[in-house]
């Protein structure tokens, strides 16, 4: 076969050389050991957790080494593609702190190693299509469905392997005379890679976070180029990385089975194989036993879920920390205040077989983080989120947004801060009420007080309440109510001997605190009743004691 006339016979349009494109995009000028690793989603519209551990892998290894981070979009399934998705994708990354040197942006592209979507790239791929012809290594299929569908019945038949390979591949060593033929007919054709492997060999191969692997040769003649010359994933990823340069591959490891495709695709066009890191998935348990979290059963994993829930950016950022490297949360311990970045993340200390999902511990994760953020930062962000979905809270919070930053700077800052908030969802039910309009008594008093004293409590906290009083002040004025109505002001007094007393200074606080947050539990009261300040506290005292 005159494969140099074939090449030329099935693309008469490619003008663009190799040597060309590897003028226009060289080698990278960069430090030894800087990485260059990509993020290539497909833009489905739906963003998941999974990308943004496949991101977030990426753009630490490339920005801890000084290297290059870009994005390029993978959109060769025209038919998978929903419209405004990449516009999507590039915002979401970027809320989580997943920035780009280069690549596909909202405004165009960016960078020199573009253009950046697949689809444009039509005609560099077909260059070396093109030569992979020429050398034989790959040729045109002209199987209809049908064909490909009875191939599949028969070796469903005889318990052979599904796919084209040896003597399935119809097309492979089909005479130069058939093949112009079909041409002639204008049928359409797909080009397939033509494997000399064979699944009785195995290869050896170092992934960085599977380690030593041993996989089965690949010996499907794949298909290289749809009907329509547009590449599949396969080869358009070999030839994009190759020409952009990257150095490490980062990706979910549902990719691991075609690998011994990938591989022998860039040996066979002459291309050096990159570092590949192919992380294992997100689970989760259910019952006992874990599962790969689904798209169909798990809201949990669309990014969509964080935002409704009302989770800031940089607490998902920690967690996925956390579970990505475990020596991270040592880390945290040892620096709570550091900034993230500061942290050497390393693809050693990922688990080869996954991470567990574990939506309790994200909100431990969650609330540490928010509770070292400041309170003008807590109201900033959780605005934001009530905004959209809390539009009654909003207003309430931002009518005066230094009345709601004091309530949000109870208890903030020092070594052992509050943490009442793991989601922005929380908020309402945090500081409601702190708002005449979202105040209602929630918890009622315990059977066992008798009312006469909650009231007389309440009337006599009333008679001497001075906001200006400091705390000392304050608290040894609950300390003489209790005094009076034979409660235990002194707590040690009321343990060894408690039959003596009617009850002790903690309630006489609950009392008071009922009454005024409507809930038994609430963040320090000295500090709530300054923020109320005295004619909110007053009123609420004697609607008590009038509804007692
Ligand atoms: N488009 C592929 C995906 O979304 C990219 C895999 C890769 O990163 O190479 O799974």
């Amino acid at each position: 076969m005159d494969y140099n006339y074939l090449a030329e016979l099935l693309f008469p349009d490619v003008t663009m050389t190799e040597q060309e494109l590897e003028e226009k995009f060289p080698p990278r000028i960069l430090k030894e050991g800087s990485i260059v690793s990509r993020m290539a989603p497909s833009p489905t519209g739906f963003v998941h957790l999974g990308n943004l551990v496949q991101g977030l892998t990426s753009e630490r290894l490339c920005h801890q080494s000084n290297g290059i981070l870009f994005l390029r979009v993978e959109d060769t399934d025209q038919k998978r593609e929903v419209a405004g998705a990449v516009d999507v994708l590039i915002n979401t990354l970027k809320h989580y702190n997943i920035n780009f040197d280069e690549g596909a942006t909202v405004d165009g592209d960016s960078g020199n190693y573009g253009p950046y979507r697949q689809r444009q790239r039509k005609d560099i791929y077909h260059v070396y299509a093109k030569r992979l012809v020429r050398e034989g290594k790959a040729y045109p299929c002209f199987c209809t469905e049908e064909e490909l569908a009875k191939n599949h019945e028969q070796q469903e038949a005889l318990k052979e392997n599904f796919g084209y390979y040896g003597k399935w591949a119809i097309w492979r060593d089909r005479s130069i005379e058939d093949i112009e033929t079909q041409l002639k007919l204008g049928m359409p054709w797909v080009l397939r890679f033509r494997s000399n492997g064979s699944i009785d060999n195995k290869i050896k191969f170092t992934d960085c976070i599977k380690g030593n692997l041993e996989l089965t040769e690949n010996d499907i003649d794949h298909v290289l180029l749809k009907s329509d010359g547009i590449p599949t994933y396969h080869f358009a990823h070999a030839v994009d990385d190759h020409l952009m340069r990257t150095t490490h591959v980062v990706r979910g490891d549902e990719w691991l089975s075609t690998l011994p495709f990938h591989i022998q695709l860039f040996t066979a066009l002459g291309f050096k194989v990159p570092k590949y890191l192919h992380i294992g998935p997100l689970m989760k348990m259910d019952g006992d036993s874990k599962r790969k979290l689904s798209k169909r059963k798990d809201p949990e994993l669309a990014l969509t879920f964080y935002k409704q829930e009302g989770y800031p950016a940089e607490s998902l950022y920690e967690y996925i920390l956390t579970v990505l490297n475990s020596n991270y949360e040592d880390w945290r311990r040892m620096n709570p205040d550091a900034p993230t970045d500061d942290f050497k993340f390393s693809f050693k200390k990922m688990n080869p077989a996954g991470s567990l999902f574990d939506e309790a511990k994200l909100n431990d994760v969650s609330k540490n983080v928010i509770s070292r953020m400041t309170s003008d930062k807590v109201y900033e962000l959780s605005s934001e989120w009530a905004r959209e979905y809390d539009p009654e809270l909003y207003d309430e919070m931002t009518a005066d947004p230094s009345y709601t930053k004091a309530i949000f700077s109870i208890g903030r800052g020092g070594k052992k801060p509050r943490k009442d908030l793991s989601v922005w969802k929380d908020v309402r039910g945090y500081i409601d009420f702190f708002f005449d309009n979202l105040f209602e008594i929630k918890d009622a008093y315990p059977d066992r007080f008798d009312k006469n004293d909650i009231k007389s409590t309440l009337s006599e906290f009333l008679k001497t309440f001075d906001v200006a009083d400091d705390s000392g002040v304050w608290f040894e004025k609950i300390k003489d109510i209790a005094d009076m109505l034979g409660f235990a002001s002194d707590m040690k007094a009321y343990r060894e001997n408690p039959e003596a007393y009617r009850g002790n200074v903690s309630d006489i606080s609950m009392f008071i605190r009922i009454a005024i947050t409507g809930k038994e539990n609430s963040p320090d009261m000295y500090s709530v009743m300054q923020i109320l300040g005295y004619d909110r506290v007053a009123q609420r005292i004697n609607n008590m004691i009038n509804s007692l």
